[in-house]
């Protein structure tokens, strides 16, 4: 006889079983404007003392998650990660409490125990009123608190904005340089590409000096391009070329050129695939383009990896991207265990 009561063992929670997933995720496409979850914000905002435009927690969370009567194009999108998550996050004690939960829960939910997760520090600095510096170093504060305490393998990938002035770009790619042996495995260019703003070949001079110093200083890069239906695969090809980049983020309009899926199938360029994100944000009219996408990626040898974008923000998580995919009979089981494998040998970090 014992007093006490009979204790099950802590398990891992059941899921149910996807074709080809496995064990443990690594995820390469997280902003962690996306990432972070509505109650974080709205305690980190109130912290702050910020003056919200809602009633209730719940106008809060409609206020900074996308949906598609909300959502109708990147430009949307981005708007809300501008005008709300962005500006919460922007303080060191912020941005280290978002960073570190952001790897704990996508451990904690979906197993991801391999994760890179990027943003523009430069848009956590309130216009020049933070230190650069202390929003860095807090971010690798969180990183390394959720690594070590979840024994996790995580780098942080700092984002360039089309928008901004050469001269801002090229400070970020100084941080990113800096910070590179504390935990910036990368850097990215975000942002849509309009108003002159995309790449090619006559506009893509501007970031090529960067992106060849960042990588002469040992860091990875990618580029968010081909993301929108009114750019094309030029975009692809420019990244590629000019500035030599290891990954594309998105890259859905290569589908469409045989000479997009030839530079990036013999450049060994690997796309970060964010399914969802590509649904709100129009990349794709629907899964039944999704279905053309990927399938003439699988057909022609290209490589890429699945993403969520934004977690929260899309209300989804890794596996759930996943499972969409095999579901709809997009992917198979050994579609899914190639993504995470070419996701594996892809990642920035060592
Ligand atoms: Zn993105």
């Amino acid at each position: 006889m014992t007093d006490r009561l009979p204790v099950e063992p802590l398990r891992v929670p059941e899921r149910t079983p996807i074709p080809g997933l496995p064990d443990r995720l690594i995820e390469l496409h997280l902003h962690l404007g996306g990432g972070v979850a509505p109650h974080i914000l709205w305690s980190m905002a109130h912290e702050q003392g910020f003056k919200l435009p809602v009633r209730d927690y719940f106008e809060f969370v409609d206020l900074v998650s996308s949906n598609p009567d909300k959502v109708k194009s990147l430009e949307d999108y981005l708007r809300i990660l501008h005008e709300w998550t962005e500006k919460i996050q922007s303080s060191p004690h912020a941005i280290e409490r978002a960073v570190y939960e952001v790897f704990a829960k996508e451990y904690r939910g979906s197993l991801v125990d391999t994760m890179e997760l990027r943003f523009n520090p430069m848009k956590r600095n309130l216009g020049g009123q933070r230190d650069l510096d202390h929003i860095i170093h807090a971010a690798l504060r969180g990183l390394d608190r959720a690594c070590l305490e979840y024994r996790l393998n995580g780098g942080l990938i700092l984002c360039l904005a089309r928008e901004f002035d050469a001269d801002l770009n090229e400070i970020i790619v100084d941080k990113a340089i800096k910070y590179r042996s504390r935990g910036v495995v990368g850097i990215d260019l975000a942002g849509t590409e309009q108003n002159n703003l995309e790449l090619r070949a006559d506009t893509v001079a501007r970031f090529a000096d960067m992106f060849a110093r960042a990588r002469t200083a040992g860091l990875k890069t990618t580029v968010h391009t081909g993301e929108t239906p009114n750019t094309d695969a030029d975009g692809v090809i420019a990244a590629v070329r000019h500035l030599k980049v290891d990954r594309i983020g998105h890259g859905i309009r290569a589908a469409y050129s045989a000479e997009a899926m030839r530079v990036l199938r013999d450049e060994g360029v690997t796309l970060e695939i964010c399914p969802t994100s590509n649904l709100h944000t129009r990349a794709v009219a629907d899964l039944e383009e999704m279905r053309f996408v990927l399938r003439t990626f699988i057909d022609h040898g290209v490589r890429f990896t699945i993403n969520t974008d934004a977690t929260y923000m899309l209300n989804t998580d890794l596996r759930r991207e996943v499972e969409v995919l095999v579901t709809s009979g997009i992917l198979n089981g050994d579609d899914v265990a190639a993504c995470f494998r070419h996701a594996r040998e892809a990642s920035f970090l060592a």
